[in-house]
């Protein structure tokens, strides 16, 4: 009898599922496995992205269980898990799905050699995008480096490709093919609820909250089940993405960040669902879901991008690097009342809204001059849903180090985006209670608030709300100048 082991890695979902669609088709008998291994780089570290897998590992256990099959859960070094396990089950191939960046891609590579060391085939699969690096190229062949002709490009194929064609042919017959872990391995549910977050899957536990409790995004619930509920809660709202996309304070987004970086839900079952649609909004959103794969693009074309500057000139730009900044930086306590909610949001929920992303990472880099290579650090350990690929081309756009990035004269400035964005400071109140009383007048810039308003809003500054560590407009020279030495 012909049997495989599919292992399962940011993909935790039990339906339209490349590498368990493949395993089932082509086996009589599939085992499922996850590893948790501490030397990974791609584990999951804030602590909101363990709860998240936590409880989507229990769910997809559950899920595989309902159909007679279960989720192995392996500690280990993955290569040597994988093959111990292979040849424990004795069966003749290991699926998996592909990941794409360069630790990932190194580790796929060093378990298909140790597999072959066992006499075990190895078949990794594309899924967590529609079209993989290689698929869209300019009409030189080589990768694109702006957005809007990658889009394009991208767009036509789906054409050519047909929306429909992205589903996987139903392979609920061949659910029976599932096999459950042995007698003497547990499944994966079983292990995860018995132990305490301290013992399984806090390995590479960080910084960060608890279960995110206030956004959009947060997992409050994750599997395949809670996804469907968030995506069918968003497609109500979708047509008007367009217009509330960039406000911090409504629920205009659609919170699946987390879901597609564990593949709760498959990126074909929502780009369908955005195809069905056919309202501006829903061509928004699909934009989005291409700069997910844009950047995935730009990290496997060019893994430097990792630690260095997309336009290498910019790895010669000079930072400053000043402690105090930084550490206020990081508790929300800049005096900049948009800057200080978003970085309470992220310490406390594990998720940022987009528009404040792009303005506390352009904030540190341009205003405090510090290296955006330590923001994104920072957002790795913090935010739920952590992605290197977009976390990576979202600070390098906003550093201006980018591709297609935001041009490096132009500099938000942190008031005015508060303006636009938040214009009655009511996102600024939920997470600054301190600033609760101020006057919606004063509410993006208090420091400005003469002493009487101050007192009267229990707000006074510099005693109930930082004065502002910088001059915003000061800063913009010196940033300005350090780019032109860069430039030079
Ligand atoms: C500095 C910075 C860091 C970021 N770090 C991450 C990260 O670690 N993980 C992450 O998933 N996104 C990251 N983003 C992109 C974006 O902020 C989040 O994807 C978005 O806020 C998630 O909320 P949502 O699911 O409601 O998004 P929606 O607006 O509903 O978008 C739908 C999906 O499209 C994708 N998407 C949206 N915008 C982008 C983008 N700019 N780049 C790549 N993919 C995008 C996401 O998968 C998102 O879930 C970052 C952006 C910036 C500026």
């Amino acid at each position: 009898m012909s049997s495989a082991l599919v292992w399962f890695r940011r993909d935790l979902r039990a339906d339209d599922h490349t590498a368990l669609h493949h395993a089932m088709t082509e086996h009589e008998q599939v085992w499922c496995v996850f590893v948790i291994d501490p030397a990974d780089p791609a584990r999951p570290v804030a602590s909101g992205a363990v709860d998240f897998v936590r409880a989507a590992l229990i769910a997809l256990d559950r899920r595989l269980a309902r159909d007679g099959g279960g989720l192995i859960l392996c500690q280990g070094t993955t290569c040597e898990v994988l093959a111990r396990l292979a040849q424990r089950l004795q069966v003749q191939q290991v699926v998996a799905n592909r990941d794409y960046g360069p630790a990932a891609q190194a580790l796929e590579n060093a378990v298909a050699r140790t597999l072959a060391t066992v006499g075990v085939r190895w078949c990794s699969y594309k899924d967590q995008v529609i079209f993989e690096h290689t698929e869209i190229s300019t009409q030189a062949g080589t990768p694109f480096s702006v957005f809007t002709p990658y889009k394009n490009a991208w767009l036509r194929r789906l054409d050519e490709h047909a929306v429909h064609a992205l589903r996987l042919a139903d392979c609920t017959t061949r659910r029976d093919r599932l096999a459950p872990p042995p007698h003497d391995l547990q499944h994966a549910s079983i292990l995860v609820e018995n132990h305490p977050a301290g013992e399984v899957l806090a390995l590479g536990r960080g910084a960060g909250s608890a279960l995110p409790q206030d956004s959009a995004a947060a997992g409050t619930s994750a599997g395949t089940a809670a996804a469907l509920t968030r995506l069918d809660d968003f497609l109500q709202r979708i047509d008007r993405y367009r217009e509330l996309r960039d406000f911090p304070a409504l629920a205009g987004t659609s919170g699946l960040s987390t879901d597609l970086r564990y593949g709760t839900v498959s990126i074909r079952h929502l780009v369908r669902a955005a195809c069905a649609r056919r309202s501006a909004g829903a061509e928004t959103w699909l934009a989005e879901l291409i700069w997910r794969e844009f950047f995935f693009m730009i990290l496997a074309e060019h893994p430097r991008v990792v630690e260095g500057a997309f336009h290498r000139q910019y790895d010669r730009l000079s930072f400053v690097n000043d402690p105090l900044h930084w550490s206020a930086w990081c508790a929300g306590a800049t005096g900049y009342p948009i800057v200080d909610a978003a970085m309470r949001q992220i310490n406390s929920t594990g998720f940022m809204h987009n528009r404040l992303r792009m303005i506390v990472a352009s904030f540190l880099v341009k205003d405090l001059g510090i290296d955006w290579r330590t923001g994104a650090r920072y957002f790795a350990t913090h935010l739920t849903d952590y992605d290197l690929a977009a976390n990576n081309g979202g600070w390098q756009w906003a550093a201006s180090t980018g591709c297609d990035a935001q041009p490096y004269f132009r500099i938000f400035n942190p008031v005015r985006q508060s303006l636009k964005f938040d214009p009655n400071g009511q996102f600024i109140r939920r997470f600054l209670p301190e600033l609760a009383a101020v006057p919606d007048q004063w509410i993006h810039a208090p420091w400005l608030m003469p002493a009487a308003d101050q007192a009267a809003s229990k707000c006074v500054i510099g005693r109930d709300y930082p004065a502002p560590i910088i001059d915003h407009a000061e800063a913009r020279l010196q940033t300005l100048a350090r780019f032109a030495a860069a430039r030079a």
